[in-house]
Protein backbone atom coordinates (compact mmCIF):
# COMPACT_ATOMS: atom_id res chain seq x y z
CA UNK A 1 0.00 0.00 0.00
CA UNK A 2 1.42 3.91 -0.76
CA UNK A 3 0.39 6.43 0.63
CA UNK A 4 1.20 10.21 0.09
CA UNK A 5 2.61 12.25 3.10
CA UNK A 6 -1.16 13.48 4.57
CA UNK A 7 -3.18 11.18 2.69
CA UNK A 8 -4.84 7.53 2.83
CA UNK A 9 -3.57 4.65 1.82
CA UNK A 10 -4.28 2.76 -0.99
CA UNK A 11 -5.59 -1.12 -1.42
CA UNK A 12 -2.26 -2.69 -1.65
CA UNK A 13 -1.65 -6.01 -3.77
CA UNK A 14 -0.16 -9.64 -3.33
CA UNK A 15 3.46 -9.70 -4.55
CA UNK A 16 5.79 -12.94 -4.18
CA UNK A 17 8.42 -11.96 -1.38
CA UNK A 18 11.67 -10.41 -3.34
CA UNK A 19 13.65 -6.67 -3.25
CA UNK A 20 12.12 -3.89 -3.78
CA UNK A 21 13.34 -0.59 -4.88
CA UNK A 22 13.64 2.83 -3.05
CA UNK A 23 15.68 5.66 -3.61
CA UNK A 24 18.55 5.86 -1.60
CA UNK A 25 17.62 9.18 -0.66
CA UNK A 26 14.31 7.43 1.17
CA UNK A 27 13.25 9.22 4.53
CA UNK A 28 13.86 5.44 5.99
CA UNK A 29 17.17 4.81 4.91
CA UNK A 30 18.64 8.35 5.59
CA UNK A 31 16.59 9.29 8.86
CA UNK A 32 15.19 5.88 9.91
CA UNK A 33 11.44 7.13 9.03
CA UNK A 34 10.48 3.44 9.69
CA UNK A 35 8.07 1.35 12.13
CA UNK A 36 7.34 -2.44 12.67
CA UNK A 37 4.57 -4.53 13.80
CA UNK A 38 5.13 -8.62 14.91
CA UNK A 39 2.58 -10.75 14.89
CA UNK A 40 1.74 -14.53 14.82
CA UNK A 41 -0.68 -16.87 13.24
CA UNK A 42 -1.14 -20.15 14.66
CA UNK A 43 -2.39 -23.36 13.37
CA UNK A 44 -5.15 -24.91 15.66
CA UNK A 45 -6.16 -28.12 16.24
CA UNK A 46 -9.30 -27.89 14.01
CA UNK A 47 -6.80 -26.92 11.00
CA UNK A 48 -7.81 -23.68 11.28
CA UNK A 49 -5.75 -20.65 11.84
CA UNK A 50 -5.54 -18.50 14.60
CA UNK A 51 -4.30 -14.43 14.84
CA UNK A 52 -3.61 -13.10 17.88
CA UNK A 53 -5.09 -9.90 18.54
CA UNK A 54 -4.03 -8.04 15.13
CA UNK A 55 -6.21 -4.83 16.16
CA UNK A 56 -4.01 -4.20 19.02
CA UNK A 57 -1.10 -4.26 16.67
CA UNK A 58 -3.03 -2.20 14.11
CA UNK A 59 -3.17 0.56 17.21
CA UNK A 60 -0.29 0.29 18.20
CA UNK A 61 1.50 1.58 14.61
CA UNK A 62 -0.83 4.26 14.44
CA UNK A 63 0.29 5.57 17.83
CA UNK A 64 4.24 5.04 16.75
CA UNK A 65 3.38 6.38 12.95
CA UNK A 66 2.00 9.58 15.21
CA UNK A 67 5.18 10.02 16.78
CA UNK A 68 6.99 9.49 13.52
CA UNK A 69 5.64 11.58 11.54
CA UNK A 70 3.93 9.58 8.90
CA UNK A 71 0.88 8.43 8.03
CA UNK A 72 -0.94 5.21 9.40
CA UNK A 73 -3.07 2.33 7.40
CA UNK A 74 -6.53 2.70 9.74
CA UNK A 75 -7.53 -0.25 11.86
CA UNK A 76 -9.74 -1.89 9.25
CA UNK A 77 -6.80 -1.76 6.56
CA UNK A 78 -4.18 -3.14 8.82
CA UNK A 79 -6.29 -6.09 9.69
CA UNK A 80 -7.49 -7.04 6.44
CA UNK A 81 -4.13 -6.67 4.51
CA UNK A 82 -2.69 -9.34 7.66
CA UNK A 83 -5.57 -11.52 6.88
CA UNK A 84 -5.32 -11.20 3.32
CA UNK A 85 -1.63 -12.05 3.54
CA UNK A 86 -1.40 -14.81 5.73
CA UNK A 87 -4.89 -16.49 3.87
CA UNK A 88 -2.04 -16.39 0.89
CA UNK A 89 0.69 -17.91 2.19
CA UNK A 90 -1.04 -20.42 5.14
CA UNK A 91 0.16 -23.25 3.34
CA UNK A 92 3.36 -22.02 5.67
CA UNK A 93 1.56 -21.68 8.59
CA UNK A 94 3.12 -24.99 10.69
CA UNK A 95 0.91 -27.83 12.09
CA UNK A 96 -0.09 -27.38 15.95
CA UNK A 97 2.75 -27.24 18.13
CA UNK A 98 5.45 -26.90 15.58
CA UNK A 99 6.05 -23.11 15.09
CA UNK A 100 4.21 -20.51 13.73
CA UNK A 101 3.59 -18.01 11.24
CA UNK A 102 5.74 -14.67 12.10
CA UNK A 103 3.69 -11.95 10.55
CA UNK A 104 5.90 -8.19 10.02
CA UNK A 105 4.36 -5.33 8.88
CA UNK A 106 6.49 -2.22 8.01
CA UNK A 107 5.78 0.96 7.68
CA UNK A 108 8.52 3.26 5.88
CA UNK A 109 9.21 6.45 4.57
CA UNK A 110 9.62 5.34 1.06
CA UNK A 111 10.13 8.73 -0.73
CA UNK A 112 13.26 10.99 -1.57
CA UNK A 113 13.74 13.63 1.37
CA UNK A 114 17.34 15.59 1.21
CA UNK A 115 17.02 17.63 4.26
CA UNK A 116 15.92 16.10 7.41
CA UNK A 117 12.25 16.35 7.10
CA UNK A 118 9.43 13.69 6.92
CA UNK A 119 9.46 11.92 3.74
CA UNK A 120 7.15 12.58 1.09
CA UNK A 121 5.76 9.14 0.87
CA UNK A 122 5.12 6.23 2.58
CA UNK A 123 4.84 2.67 1.83
CA UNK A 124 3.26 0.17 3.95
CA UNK A 125 3.82 -3.86 3.04
CA UNK A 126 3.90 -7.39 5.14
CA UNK A 127 5.84 -10.13 4.94
CA UNK A 128 5.80 -13.78 6.95
CA UNK A 129 7.96 -16.60 7.39
CA UNK A 130 7.51 -19.88 9.37
CA UNK A 131 9.01 -19.37 12.74
CA UNK A 132 9.95 -21.92 15.35
CA UNK A 133 11.37 -21.00 19.21
CA UNK A 134 12.62 -17.75 19.61
CA UNK A 135 15.39 -18.40 21.89
CA UNK A 136 17.17 -21.95 21.07
CA UNK A 137 16.31 -22.73 24.46
CA UNK A 138 13.15 -23.43 23.78
CA UNK A 139 11.00 -22.92 26.77
CA UNK A 140 14.09 -24.02 28.91
CA UNK A 141 14.93 -21.20 30.98
CA UNK A 142 16.71 -18.12 28.96
CA UNK A 143 20.19 -16.29 30.66
CA UNK A 144 20.21 -12.73 30.72
CA UNK A 145 22.89 -10.00 31.69
CA UNK A 146 21.84 -6.61 33.03
CA UNK A 147 23.87 -4.19 30.57
CA UNK A 148 25.41 -0.61 32.44
CA UNK A 149 26.68 1.15 29.68
CA UNK A 150 24.46 1.03 26.67
CA UNK A 151 20.59 2.28 26.93
CA UNK A 152 18.41 1.57 23.93
CA UNK A 153 15.54 4.65 25.12
CA UNK A 154 16.19 7.98 26.31
CA UNK A 155 12.83 9.16 28.41
CA UNK A 156 11.59 11.83 25.56
CA UNK A 157 12.71 9.36 22.99
CA UNK A 158 11.24 6.84 20.46
CA UNK A 159 11.01 3.50 23.05
CA UNK A 160 7.79 3.76 23.41
CA UNK A 161 7.12 2.99 19.93
CA UNK A 162 8.15 0.19 17.71
CA UNK A 163 10.27 1.95 15.54
CA UNK A 164 13.48 0.89 13.73
CA UNK A 165 16.35 2.89 15.44
CA UNK A 166 15.56 1.42 18.61
CA UNK A 167 16.56 -2.07 16.94
CA UNK A 168 20.05 -0.39 15.54
CA UNK A 169 20.80 1.15 19.65
CA UNK A 170 20.63 -2.78 20.87
CA UNK A 171 22.34 -4.75 18.31
CA UNK A 172 26.02 -3.93 20.05
CA UNK A 173 25.29 -4.92 23.28
CA UNK A 174 23.21 -7.43 22.05
CA UNK A 175 26.03 -9.17 19.92
CA UNK A 176 28.68 -8.65 22.83
CA UNK A 177 25.70 -10.55 25.23
CA UNK A 178 25.24 -13.44 23.08
CA UNK A 179 28.70 -14.10 22.43
CA UNK A 180 29.56 -14.37 25.86
CA UNK A 181 26.60 -17.28 26.06
CA UNK A 182 23.63 -15.14 27.11
CA UNK A 183 20.46 -15.30 25.65
CA UNK A 184 19.82 -11.47 25.39
CA UNK A 185 20.40 -7.90 27.32
CA UNK A 186 18.08 -6.52 30.25
CA UNK A 187 18.56 -3.24 30.18
CA UNK A 188 18.02 -0.37 32.83
CA UNK A 189 16.51 3.19 32.45
CA UNK A 190 19.26 5.57 31.82
CA UNK A 191 18.39 8.46 34.33
CA UNK A 192 18.51 6.57 37.76
CA UNK A 193 20.13 3.48 36.11
CA UNK A 194 18.50 1.48 38.59
CA UNK A 195 14.74 0.64 37.19
CA UNK A 196 14.56 -2.44 35.44
CA UNK A 197 13.16 -1.70 31.67
CA UNK A 198 13.11 -4.47 29.18
CA UNK A 199 14.96 -7.11 27.89
CA UNK A 200 16.14 -6.60 23.55
CA UNK A 201 12.74 -8.07 22.35
CA UNK A 202 10.75 -8.72 24.87
CA UNK A 203 9.20 -7.24 28.78
CA UNK A 204 10.17 -8.36 31.78
CA UNK A 205 7.94 -9.59 34.97
CA UNK A 206 9.48 -10.09 38.18
CA UNK A 207 7.35 -12.41 41.02
CA UNK A 208 7.46 -11.93 44.54
CA UNK A 209 5.19 -13.95 47.21
CA UNK A 210 3.15 -15.06 44.29
CA UNK A 211 2.66 -10.68 43.45
CA UNK A 212 3.76 -9.85 39.76
CA UNK A 213 5.64 -6.38 39.69
CA UNK A 214 6.46 -4.96 35.57
CA UNK A 215 8.27 -1.77 34.72
CA UNK A 216 5.54 0.53 34.23
CA UNK A 217 4.90 1.75 30.92
CA UNK A 218 6.31 5.46 30.73
CA UNK A 219 7.55 5.64 27.24
CA UNK A 220 10.64 3.88 27.66
CA UNK A 221 9.65 0.64 27.16
CA UNK A 222 7.22 -0.82 24.60
CA UNK A 223 4.02 -1.75 25.24
CA UNK A 224 3.62 -4.86 24.83
CA UNK A 225 0.91 -7.07 23.66
CA UNK A 226 1.77 -10.37 25.16
CA UNK A 227 2.13 -8.38 28.40
CA UNK A 228 -0.91 -6.52 28.43
CA UNK A 229 -2.35 -10.12 27.55
CA UNK A 230 -1.05 -11.72 30.33
CA UNK A 231 -1.63 -9.23 33.03
CA UNK A 232 -5.51 -9.48 32.07
CA UNK A 233 -4.81 -12.97 32.45
CA UNK A 234 -2.82 -13.16 35.85
CA UNK A 235 -5.82 -10.84 37.30
CA UNK A 236 -8.22 -13.04 36.17
CA UNK A 237 -6.61 -15.59 38.37
CA UNK A 238 -6.32 -13.62 41.04
CA UNK A 239 -2.98 -12.31 41.18
CA UNK A 240 -2.01 -9.30 42.37
CA UNK A 241 0.08 -7.43 39.16
CA UNK A 242 1.95 -4.45 39.86
CA UNK A 243 2.99 -1.84 37.06
CA UNK A 244 5.45 0.53 38.45
CA UNK A 245 9.59 1.20 38.91
CA UNK A 246 11.13 -2.39 39.32
CA UNK A 247 14.11 -1.91 41.00
CA UNK A 248 17.46 -3.84 40.02
CA UNK A 249 17.82 -4.80 43.40
CA UNK A 250 14.87 -6.43 43.33
CA UNK A 251 16.05 -9.11 41.19
CA UNK A 252 18.28 -10.79 44.26
CA UNK A 253 14.69 -11.58 46.42
CA UNK A 254 12.54 -12.54 43.35
CA UNK A 255 10.90 -16.22 43.78
CA UNK A 256 10.72 -16.37 39.50
CA UNK A 257 11.24 -14.17 36.67
CA UNK A 258 9.82 -14.25 33.45
CA UNK A 259 10.04 -12.94 29.73
CA UNK A 260 6.73 -11.64 27.63
CA UNK A 261 6.73 -11.07 23.67
CA UNK A 262 4.95 -12.20 20.31
CA UNK A 263 8.63 -14.12 19.33
CA UNK A 264 9.59 -15.39 22.86
CA UNK A 265 5.47 -16.05 23.91
CA UNK A 266 6.61 -16.76 27.97
CA UNK A 267 10.18 -17.14 28.78
CA UNK A 268 11.17 -18.73 32.00
CA UNK A 269 14.65 -16.76 32.96
CA UNK A 270 16.95 -19.09 34.75
CA UNK A 271 19.45 -16.45 35.76
CA UNK A 272 20.35 -12.89 35.73
CA UNK A 273 23.97 -11.55 35.65
CA UNK A 274 24.22 -8.26 37.32
CA UNK A 275 27.91 -6.96 37.76
CA UNK A 276 29.47 -10.04 37.31
CA UNK A 277 26.96 -11.72 39.69
CA UNK A 278 24.69 -14.51 38.21
CA UNK A 279 21.58 -15.00 40.46
CA UNK A 280 19.45 -17.90 39.50
CA UNK A 281 16.03 -18.87 39.49
CA UNK A 282 14.21 -22.13 39.29
CA UNK A 283 14.81 -25.34 38.91
CA UNK A 284 15.46 -26.11 34.89
CA UNK A 285 11.57 -24.75 34.25
CA UNK A 286 8.58 -22.93 34.34
CA UNK A 287 8.41 -21.48 37.77
CA UNK A 288 5.52 -22.17 39.71
CA UNK A 289 2.83 -18.46 38.56
CA UNK A 290 4.75 -18.35 35.04
CA UNK A 291 3.58 -21.86 34.43
CA UNK A 292 -0.05 -21.20 35.47
CA UNK A 293 -0.25 -17.97 33.34
CA UNK A 294 1.56 -19.61 30.28
CA UNK A 295 -0.90 -22.58 30.10
CA UNK A 296 -4.02 -19.79 30.52
CA UNK A 297 -2.67 -17.52 27.54
N1 LIG B 1 9.82 -4.94 23.90
C1 LIG B 1 10.43 -4.83 22.71
C2 LIG B 1 11.57 -3.90 22.58
C3 LIG B 1 9.99 -5.61 21.62
O1 LIG B 1 10.60 -5.52 20.44
C4 LIG B 1 8.90 -6.49 21.80
C5 LIG B 1 8.44 -7.32 20.65
N2 LIG B 1 7.47 -6.67 19.89
C6 LIG B 1 8.29 -6.54 23.06
C7 LIG B 1 8.78 -5.76 24.09
C8 LIG B 1 7.10 -7.42 23.29
O2 LIG B 1 5.98 -6.91 22.61
P1 LIG B 1 4.84 -7.88 22.03
O3 LIG B 1 4.34 -8.66 23.19
O4 LIG B 1 3.83 -6.96 21.47
O5 LIG B 1 5.49 -8.74 21.02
Amino acid sequence: MKCARGGSFSKGELQRFGNIELSPSAGVLNYGQGLFEGLKAYRKKDGNILLFRPQENALRLNIGAERMCMPSPTVAQFVEAVKATVLANKRWVPPPGKGSLYIRPLLMGSGAVLGLAPAPEYTFLIYVSPVGNYFKEGVTPINLVIEHELHRATPGGTGGVKTIGNYAAVLKAQSAAKAKGYSDVLYLDCVHKKYLEEVSSCNIFVVKDNVISTPAIQGTILPGITRKSIIDVARSQGFQVEERLVAVDELLEADEVFCTGTAVVVSPVGSITHKGRRVSYGEGGFGAVSQQLYTVL
